[in-house]
């Protein structure tokens, strides 16, 4: 699912917005403060679009913007504006953002073009490095999909992740925790059990034979290992 995340400290437009974004078929994540929404990031560098309000309590959006562009080139930032902001002033802040949205706007006028920056991400950038291709599997990291012999294996979200850690590692022993870490993030305070859970899940959609796995190896004590 493309992943959209929303900054905007009042509680009003952020949950106006997460709810028509999150109709729209986006999955969104929200952010309050300059700082929630670069840990956000952080967390989920795969998020396509991020929507910034200028305004904030700990900095302005146009910082926030300078830090994410600082490691990702890649990401769509659209940022909000107020009807009173001098239009010359934002466009000369605007390095750095694709493009600008004035508020009041409409669902309609966001989600179009959110859907613009997400089409060009996927246009001559995102063409090269989308395709992780390990024996029979084949993971499009755009369209968020694996293949196994040319067959669509359906993945939870979660499910995915994992698969996306594995193949981005291959023959690397990974802890549990590495892997809690990487795919629910590093705040996440959940039991390590999870990632088991989880796992045991995905053998039995990924393996030949989910009792004799071949490809999501355990290592005894430690963790899991994608291949030998
Ligand atoms: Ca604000």
């Amino acid at each position: 699912m493309k992943k959209v995340l929303i900054m905007e400290d009042e509680e009003n437009i952020r949950s106006f917005v997460v709810i028509n974004l999150r109709r729209a078929g986006y999955e969104v994540l929200e952010a309050a403060t300059g700082m929630q929404a670069l840990e956000r990031i952080q967390q989920h560098p795969d998020v396509g679009v991020a929507i910034l309000d200028i305004m904030l309590p700990d900095m302005d959006g146009f910082e926030v913007c300078r830090r994410i562009r600082a490691n990702n080139k890649q990401m769509g930032i659209i940022m909000l504006t107020a009807r009173t902001q001098e239009m010359d002033k934002v466009t000369g802040l605007m390095t750095g953002a694709d493009d600008y949205v004035t508020k009041p706007f409409s669902p309609a006028e966001l989600t179009a073009r959110i859907d613009a920056l997400f089409r060009r991400l996927g246009g001559e950038n995102g063409a090269t490095s989308e395709l992780l291709s390990q024996g029979p599997f084949i993971m499009n990291t755009r369209n968020h999909t694996l293949e196994k012999d040319g067959n669509r294996i359906r993945l939870t979200q979660v499910e995915y992740s994992i698969m996306k850690v594995f193949m981005q590692n291959p023959g690397r022993a990974l802890s549990r925790e590495d892997i809690l870490s990487a795919v629910w993030g590093r705040d996440f305070e959940g039991d390590l059990k999870i990632v088991d859970v989880n796992i045991r899940r995905l053998r039995i959609k990924i393996e030949d034979d989910a009792t004799s796995p071949t490809y999501i190896n355990t290592v005894w004590g430690f963790g899991y290992k994608w291949g030998n």
